[in-house]
């Protein structure tokens, strides 16, 4: 099969291009010619890599968070359709049962490569930071805890969001980290040094950077400038429009890099579905405007995001489509282990977007996804 567009590749934009797709994989990615005019050859404006998403919640009505499996399935299958062809399944902060459930529900979802993975956001958070989260849930970092849940999870989790500043926490990242898994920073009240003490512990992800953690000020620089100065993390930003102004998004992937800044959805179930009332991880949560704010308080709860939407929103805010297709894909894909990108050899998980950058095709495993 082959496919044609203009190709965002890591060297550039190969303007009319073609990407061949032999069973699973990319065979080759070139120019088109005379010969590629026929009407069987799909095209589309353009073709980037699937989306990666390490940080969702839900979608399409349905939700990661009460660990049923069926939920899961959906909830992959409708980001899947928006052109997440990866994704973490992120929980909120919950009990120990529910945590073990889900892994038990979720692991052989991993091995059937449905989801990449679990990350688990939480349970060990800073209660002044805990935005969305449930505060009854939140506690101190527990390694006999962590060590049950990464046993009979068999690889299954992936990455596990914690405040470095409490109690036994850098013990635990050192335990994740030679677990292999993602130790990520998040929902922390931590000052610059307290993250530093995080990230020489292992932490390689700061989760949706200046949410959940101190605004910088410079003479408390705290979370934000630890984590994007560190040449180790890879920042999450939530690029809907209400999260961050595009200022700052501007500014955090300048400053970062593209190779170290990754666009998540943190998306819960209304994502996709009309306004209205929700809930997340027991939570009542209020949808309106686009955003998703906890009933009790007006905390933002997610987004209701699509990885297309935050990489339109990432463009609209002055970043190139050639970085913003990085930031979706290839680099939330390192930050988990993986390799995506648009080149032979490479897998063949594709995205065709209109003139508009809306989804017109999703590919994934070298197979047409119904948009
Ligand atoms: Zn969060
Ligand atoms: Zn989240």
């Amino acid at each position: 099969m082959k496919i044609r567009g203009s190709v965002v590749t890591p060297a550039g934009i190969v303007t009319d291009g073609v990407v061949e797709i032999d069973d699973d994989k990319i065979s080759g990615v070139r120019e088109a010619t005379a010969a590629d005019d026929d009407a069987g050859v799909r095209t589309g404006a353009w073709i980037v890599p699937g989306f990666v998403d390490i940080h969702v919640h839900g979608g399409g009505g349905a939700t990661f968070t009460t660990g049923d499996a069926d939920a899961a399935r959906a909830t992959a299958a409708f980001h899947l359709r928006h052109g997440t062809t990866t994704l973490l399944a992120s929980l909120v902060s919950s009990p120990f049962e529910l945590m073990a459930t889900a892994v038990k529900a979720f692991a052989p979802l991993v091995s059937e490569g449905v989801l990449a993975g679990l990350h688990f956001e939480g349970p060990y958070l800073s209660a002044a930071r805990c935005g969305a989260q449930n505060p009854a849930h939140l506690r101190p970092p527990s390694l006999d805890e962590l060590t049950t849940l990464l046993d009979a999870a068999g690889g299954a989790v992936r990455m596990v969001t914690l405040a470095p500043e409490l109690p036994g926490a850098l013990d635990a990242i050192r335990l994740l980290v030679g677990r292999g898994v993602v130790a990520a920073i998040g929902h922390t009240d931590a000052s610059y040094e307290e993250t530093q003490a995080g990230i020489a512990a292992g932490a390689t992800v700061g989760t949706h950077l200046f949410s959940g953690m101190p605004s910088p000020h410079h003479r408390h620089p705290g979370p934000v400038f630890a984590l994007l100065g560190a040449p180790a993390i890879t920042c999450e930003l939530i690029v809907d429009g209400i999260h961050l102004h595009d200022g700052t998004v501007a500014f955090a992937a300048g400053v970062a890099g593209p190779g170290r800044t990754a666009l998540v959805t943190d998306a819960m179930a209304a994502a996709g579905m009309p306004e209205g009332r929700y809930e997340l991880g027991g939570q009542s949560v209020d949808v309106k405007d686009g955003a998703a704010r906890l009933t009790r308080d007006g905390s933002l709860a997610g987004s209701t995001l699509t990885m297309a939407a935050a990489l339109r929103h990432t463009v609209h805010a002055g970043v190139s489509l050639v970085d913003a297709a990085r930031m979706a894909s290839t680099t939330p894909a390192h930050a988990i282990g993986l390799e995506r990108t648009i080149a032979p050899n490479a897998k063949a998980d594709l995205v065709q977007l209109d003139e508009h950058l809306r989804v017109q095709a999703v590919y994934r495993n070298g197979r047409l996804v119904t948009p």
